[in-house]
């Protein structure tokens, strides 16, 4: 744990002297709210509304149709790829940016399916993931196993080892894995895998390995490289503040790149789009797997979260970002745990570093089924927002989870942020009927 400064005062002057802090100007928060959902939908460039109304008048506007070669339209995905890049330890020709994380974890799924099959290894018909992975993965990998005949086998982590070696019962099957596919930061609880081990787990047991990004890039330092992952997929409205919807990312190791076959094959991954020819023949790398038309406003302001990690570089970069990730959460868990004291509150996150990721999340014991979800609607209605996650009424327990972005986030956020909840928790205020209505999101 890093030294936790002891009062509100001493936050206040760690933020002063934090070489990072200019980067929250950046941003155009609403002044009193202390954001801690940038785990959910990162907060605004400052610049966005500018890009994007440029993209409208200017490029839309006045270049019409040429700006898809006057403005780099075409482009985007690979330019925006190679930005995305040294934030996940991938070289620059093998990242684009495209669609959503939901397709394009279909796309790199079926891609790996089918290199193992052209392997000619017909036993290997599994694909193995967490059963706490964030459901539309579950969701895709088994209305994909499905179509392709192969079976989605749900497992605790800790069994997941044994399970590429083929003991511990993963069925009728014996070591029959195809394929790993994890998210590298539990959604729910901010615990971290080792990809580095994981990655060696399934390559050993010749398995591919399927890695989401969603709650790491940008959050952590990545190094798909020198890991040893197979494929890898990420969301950009994250932690890369690309606005909602933004287009998502997706990396193969170069050493399957010219192999891979993907499902939706459009003319975006075709290797001469505008030579119209009736047979697909698929673009060299990475660019295959883009498949039509993408959205120009969505890039333009994925760009712009990009941007604020480029004006982070010079100040020591995604290392440096984690360090004050690690600064914040270490001050929020050791307020939580000395202010939170017999109010009801655990930390499920993993304490150790390397295990987690930039998030917090809290289970509250209380007398009442609401009390979770109306504290975190009582924190939003002061200005401190997280979110709400329920749990299954079985093993999983209902998470107020705390996303901390080092772009913005400071120590007195960290701070401010638990001595609401305890007033909020100690006075009863989640009590009050108001903080109880639920809407479509939570
Ligand atoms: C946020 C998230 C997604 C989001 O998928 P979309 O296709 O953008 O809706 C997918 N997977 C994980 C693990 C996520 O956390």
């Amino acid at each position: 744990m890093s030294t936790i400064p002891a009062t509100r005062d001493a936050c206040i002057a760690l933020d002063a002297d934090d070489r990072l802090a200019p980067l929250r100007d950046l941003f155009g928060l609403p002044p009193g709210i202390i954001y801690l959902d940038g785990n959910s939908l990162g907060a605004m460039p400052r610049t966005a509304s500018e890009r994007v109304a440029r993209v409208i008048n200017d490029e839309w506007g006045r270049e019409l149709i040429r700006a898809w070669n006057t403005a780099g339209w075409f482009d985007y995905p690979r330019r925006l790829g190679a930005r995305i890049a040294p934030l996940i330890g991938a070289d620059a020709p093998d990242v684009v940016v495209t669609d959503t994380t939901s397709i394009n974890l279909y796309k790199v799924l079926s891609a790996a399916m089918h290199l193992v099959e052209g392997r000619g290894d017909a036993s290997r018909r599994q694909v193995i993931s967490e059963r706490g992975n964030f459901p539309t993965d579950l969701y895709i990998a088994d209305s994909l196993c499905r179509e392709r005949g192969f079976e989605l086998v749900l497992l605790d982590a800790e069994r997941l080892p044994d399970a590429l070696r083929g003991e511990g019962g993963t069925g009728a099957h014996g070591t029959s894995v195809a394929v790993l596919m994890l998210t590298h930061v539990d959604y729910r609880t901010g615990a971290m895998h080792d990809m580095a081990a994981m990655s060696a787990a399934a390559r050993a047991a010749g398995a591919l390995s399927i890695w989401d990004l969603a709650h790491s890039a940008g959050a952590v330092p990545l190094d798909l490289r020198g890991s040893g992952a197979d494929f890898a997929i990420g969301c950009g409205y994250k932690y890369l503040n690309g606005g909602p919807g933004a287009p998502a990312f997706v990396w193969a190791h170069p050493r399957h790149a010219d192999r891979l076959e993907q499902p939706l094959a459009g003319w975006w991954g075709h290797a001469a789009p505008f030579a119209f020819t009736p047979d697909f023949s698929p673009a060299p790398g990475i660019g295959r797997f883009l498949c039509g038309t993408q959205s120009m406003l969505g890039m333009a302001a994925l760009e712009c979260g990009l941007d604020t990690f480029a004006a982070a570089d010079a100040l020591g970069g995604i290392d440096a970002l984690r360090e004050k990730s690690l600064a914040l959460t270490d001050l929020f868990i050791a307020r939580v745990i000395e202010r939170g004291r017999g109010l009801g509150l655990g930390v499920v996150t993993p304490l150790p570093h390397e295990a987690r990721g930039s998030q917090v999340s809290l289970t509250l014991h209380a007398d009442d089924p609401d009390a979770g979800f109306a504290t975190m609607q009582a924190l939003i209605a002061r200005g401190v927002i997280g979110d709400f996650r329920a749990g299954d009424g079985a093993g999983r327990p209902d998470l107020l989870r705390f996303g901390f972005a080092p772009l913005y986030n400071t120590r007195v956020d960290a701070w401010d942020a638990v001595e609401h909840l305890r007033d909020i928790l100690h006075e009863g205020h989640w009590r009050d009927p108001v903080h109880r209505r639920r809407a479509a999101v939570t």
